[in-house]
């Protein structure tokens, strides 16, 4: 696509550090990092979201996350990692190229993962479960 950063990395218009390379997907270091060594992975063909993105492309990017996670989580002496896809601008989706964070964490790094968590109403998890159910 065009204007869309990512293809433009894909196409080698625009540099990036390269971590990780398969005939599918792409990683690389975000240029803003969570911590040090946290890495993007994106397919090398443009789809906006997990919607769009073909299963078996997202099969490609969760085995590269694995592949990436350990390496990272090595050589950045990380205590933990989280691997995460922000859809819609709601979820924090900034760039719409699909792509998975792969974040490197430290005990007290004070990055939270979810501000606050709240509890069902009585009734409400069984409804919502039954509509998404319904919806697949
Ligand atoms: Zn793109």
């Amino acid at each position: 696509m065009e204007d869309c950063i990512f293809c433009k990395i894909v196409k080698g218009e625009i540099p990036c550090s390269k971590i990780y390379e398969n005939a599918d997907v792409l990683a690389f270091l975000d240029i803003a990092p969570v911590n040090i060594g946290h890495a993007l992975i994106i397919p090398k063909q443009h789809f906006v979201n997990i919607y769009e993105t073909p299963e078996n492309i997202l099969v490609e990017m969760m085995k590269a996350a694995k592949i990436i996670s350990k390496a990272i989580k090595s050589e950045t002496n990380a205590d933990g990692i989280n691997v995460t896809m922000n859809n819609d601008p709601a979820a924090g989706q900034v760039i719409f190229h699909s792509h998975i964070h792969v974040i490197p964490r430290l005990k007290e790094d004070g990055f939270g993962v979810w501000h606050g968590r709240r509890p069902y109403n009585e009734g409400e998890k069984e409804e919502v479960a039954k509509k998404i159910i319904a919806a697949l």
